[in-house]
């Protein structure tokens, strides 16, 4: 079963949020075709009367909130979507480290190799 989505403002989590979007003429149909949406979105509810807003996913049948996980356009359980965006992180941080690691270690290389260099200079070349 596909899950069914609906988007909450994060202010109120009123359903009755809007975006902006692109649309075209489809002479099919007859009318516009919406053929993409954009990230600009306001609140329709009494509390926010028209502003401009953030939206979440909820899941409709189980009011569950969801999130994009890592490397995935699909919604899963926000629980289950942060877990793996920690792990992401933490990821992220052990590779920067290693990097700076390395880094930190061919400069060391660097300074061995100038001192070694100007402890062994050619006979009568000073
Ligand atoms: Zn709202």
């Amino acid at each position: 079963m596909t899950r069914r989505i609906e988007m909450r403002c994060t202010g109120c989590g009123s359903t009755d949020v809007r975006r902006d979007a692109s649309a075209e003429w489809d002479p099919e149909v007859q009318d516009w075709v919406v053929v993409d949406t954009y990230d600009q979105s306001w609140c329709n509810s009494d509390k926010c009367d028209g502003a401009d807003c953030f939206t979440e996913p909820f899941d409709i049948d189980t009011g569950e909130e969801l999130r994009e996980p890592p490397g995935s356009f699909e919604y899963i359980p926000k629980v289950e979507a942060d877990a793996l965006w920690a792990a992401e992180r933490e990821k992220w941080v052990a590779e920067c480290a290693a990097r700076k690691e390395r880094k930190k270690h061919e400069q060391h290389i660097g300074k061995i190799e100038k001192t070694l260099a100007a402890a062994h200079l050619p006979c009568g070349s000073n």
